[in-house]
């Protein structure tokens, strides 16, 4: 799968998925990843890639010249039709694991990380395809949330997990959160491990799993629980 990263800041990009799970997954080829710096590929002879808004207000909006630049010059790199490109914005739809699950299954997806107070609109309506948001929060940039984006669809891409590690058992599985976990030792400043983990009882073992997720998908996340029961 491949990720392409629109970007002012490509460095932040690079750094935050060279490690761990992803940088496992880059450098056994399951992933690949190009974070292109919009600012070179603006015409502008001082490389501004921003401007006052039209209208007035406070901040600064993205141009749209440099944006579509990168933007038709990594199609063309690549030979991508019917591209999915990827907004990261506040005012998307909110992220969530089905969404990850849909994007998993592409051979290319492009993200555009905005700045300042955004970007200019038309760039929105000629070329991005989905618009989404990580929370009900604003950051500065659209890199952070475009990591979150390109970790949590990896994740599900066949082989980027090693055998010990799974998704199938994680939460937001059957719309329910996962159970507890425990590890040695037994006993911990008085706490003990559930002894049904100890029993070596496999039924037992997944039947307590099973109703400690339901527990706490009730608790925590009464929205998904409805699902859950669908
Ligand atoms: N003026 C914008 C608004 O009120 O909706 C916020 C702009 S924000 C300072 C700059 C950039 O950060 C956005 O263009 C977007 O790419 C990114 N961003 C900020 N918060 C985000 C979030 N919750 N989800 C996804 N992207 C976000």
């Amino acid at each position: 799968m491949n990720f392409h990263v629109l970007t002012l800041f490509p460095d932040m990009i690079e750094a935050g998925l060279h490690t761990s799970v992803t940088g496992r997954a880059l450098k056994n080829g399951y992933i690949h990843l190009s974070a292109v710096n919009i600012r070179d590929y603006t015409i502008n002879k001082h490389k501004k890639v921003d401007d006052y808004p039209f209208g007035g207000g406070a901040g600064m909006v993205m141009t749209p010249q440099p944006i579509y630049d990168t933007y038709k010059h990594i199609i063309e790199k690549h030979d991508i039709k019917n591209p999915r490109v990827v907004y990261l914005t506040p005012k998307g739809k909110v992220h969530n694991q089905s969404i990850a699950q849909d994007f998993s299954k592409l051979d290319d997806v492009i993200f555009l990380c905005g700045h300042y107070e955004g970007i200019d609109q038309r760039i929105i309506d000629l070329i991005v395809t989905d618009e989404i948001s990580i929370g009900d929060y604003v950051l500065t940039g659209g890199e952070l949330p475009a990591l979150i984006l390109i970790d949590s669809i990896s994740r599900l891409i066949p082989g980027v997990l090693g055998q010990n590690e799974s998704f199938e058992e994680e939460s937001f599985k059957d719309n329910l959160l996962e159970y507890p976990h425990y590890t040695r030792p037994r006993e911990f400043m008085n706490l003990e491990v559930p002894s049904v983990l100890l029993s070596g009882n496999h039924k037992n073992i997944d039947k307590w799993r099973y109703e400690e997720s339901i527990k706490i998908t009730k608790e925590r996340r009464p929205d998904l629980y409805k699902k859950a029961c669908k």
